[in-house]
């Protein structure tokens, strides 16, 4: 069969994953991506490099965190100083019930198992100039990038863990680079109220794009307990640091609940779980937005539905999920996140952490194909957990 979009098959393999299952038939061409060389950067990783030689060069683009750090300096701030509680040990925090993390070891057996999905090396997508506000009685989401969305709701306009840098790293010249442009241009967005970090990871709590936002929109930034020391060292203000439960009003009646996720922190060397991880549910006159920021699959998500009802709308993760047994403890798969969209019982989920980052195994565009198949065995239509291209919107109806 002829590539669709002009490219050639092994960039389709590239793209949609490869061997097994032919995910391609299960990838929308609404997305409407075109893959292009990035300039200046030639075609080179248009085909698939299963076991490159250059594969240490790739560990360190992936995970700076963990190979890196130690040689710049990159040192965490230090531990929050707190009553203890259920998931907080008096210096560490943990997940609620435990969710062992594979160690070093694990990381390093994984690394060297090969069977990495390289991604091409940029695909364009058309940037959406957002409305100032979401018309009244509906809420828009618009998905920018990873886990980056735009939430309006009720007159009160929401970034979660916003990230426009062109790394996701402590430093700007190596890690993940991004493969996708930003689906809302910086310039373009409108007057920010409040922001929504889920934890410290580079990837959800990016200080460069942080610091912009401050600048710009002064906006109020929500995140867990101890994440004030990470905002003060990156000069950002009106940060506001939650237990899970904690609650925060905005305006119009729209109000923020921090909510428990199954995760870990770290931001440098020696600062592992020193700070809160979670999950955001944004509620107004509208109805509810859930943001589940990076997590596993656990028995949060019944909880947090029993606590404040089925949101209008989940934002649920499908990346970085390759290999499960390494990475099932912190992400989920995309079967995975359609059980969380059964458990919480959300009228619709829009996909996230996907596209734009290549973190795991996994082909650039295999989470989508992965999703579909698993909605298709749960009988559940596409239509009520939809992957959106970077700048595509999803808005409910009035
Ligand atoms: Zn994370």
């Amino acid at each position: 069969m002829r590539p669709s979009w002009g490219v050639s098959y092994d960039a389709q393999r590239t793209l949609h994953g490869g061997g097994g299952r032919d995910y391609r038939r299960y990838v929308p061409s609404v997305l409407g991506a075109q893959e292009i060389p990035k300039a200046g950067r030639g075609a080179k990783n248009f085909r698939l490099h299963r076991e490159s030689p250059a594969r240490v060069v790739r560990l360190m683009r992936r995970w700076p965190l963990v190979l890196l750090l130690p040689l710049f300096g990159c040192f965490g701030a230090a531990g929050y100083q707190g009553a203890p509680s259920d998931h907080f040990d008096g210096s560490k925090f943990r997940n609620v019930p435990a969710a062992p993390q594979p160690g070093f070891g694990g990381f390093l057996q994984w690394q060297l198992q090969g069977g990495a999905i390289d991604w091409p090396d940029w695909v364009d997508t058309r940037p959406s100039k957002p409305d100032p506000v979401a018309p009244p009685h509906t809420i828009r989401v618009t998905f920018v990038n990873h886990a980056t969305t735009l939430v309006q709701i009720d007159g009160v306009n929401i970034l979660t863990d916003p990230v426009w840098s062109e790394r996701v790293s402590p430093v700007s010249f190596v890690g993940p680079e991004r493969h996708k442009p930003p689906g809302i241009r910086f310039d373009d967005l409108p007057p920010i109220d409040a922001v929504l970090i889920s934890h410290d990871h580079h990837d959800h709590c990016d200080a460069v794009t942080l610091k912009r936002l401050s600048d710009r929109f002064h906006p109020r930034v929500l995140a867990g307990l101890g994440t004030a020391a990470v905002m003060e060292s990156a000069h950002v203000d009106r940060a506001t640091d939650l237990d899970w439960w904690g609650r925060t009003p905005l305006k119009n009646g729209v109000e923020v609940v921090f909510t428990p996720a199954q995760h870990w922190s770290a931001r440098g060397v020696g600062d592992r779980d020193q700070v809160l991880w979670g999950s955001f549910m944004i509620v107004g006159p509208s109805g509810s937005v859930y943001f589940a920021g990076d997590t596993g699959l656990g028995p949060h998500f019944r909880t947090i539905r029993q606590r404040l009802g089925a949101p209008t709308v989940a934002l649920l993760p499908i990346g970085a999920y390759k290999p499960e047994w390494f990475m099932g403890p912190s992400h989920m798969s995309p079967s995975q996140a359609v059980e969380a969209h059964r458990m919480l019982g959300a009228t619709t989920s829009v996909a996230i952490h996907w596209g734009t980052f290549d973190l795991a195994d996994e082909g650039q565009y295999q989470p989508v194909g992965e999703l579909n198949l698993a909605l298709d065995a749960a009988r559940i239509p596409h239509r009520d957990f939809r992957a959106l291209e970077n700048g595509e919107l999803f808005q409910t109806a009035r």
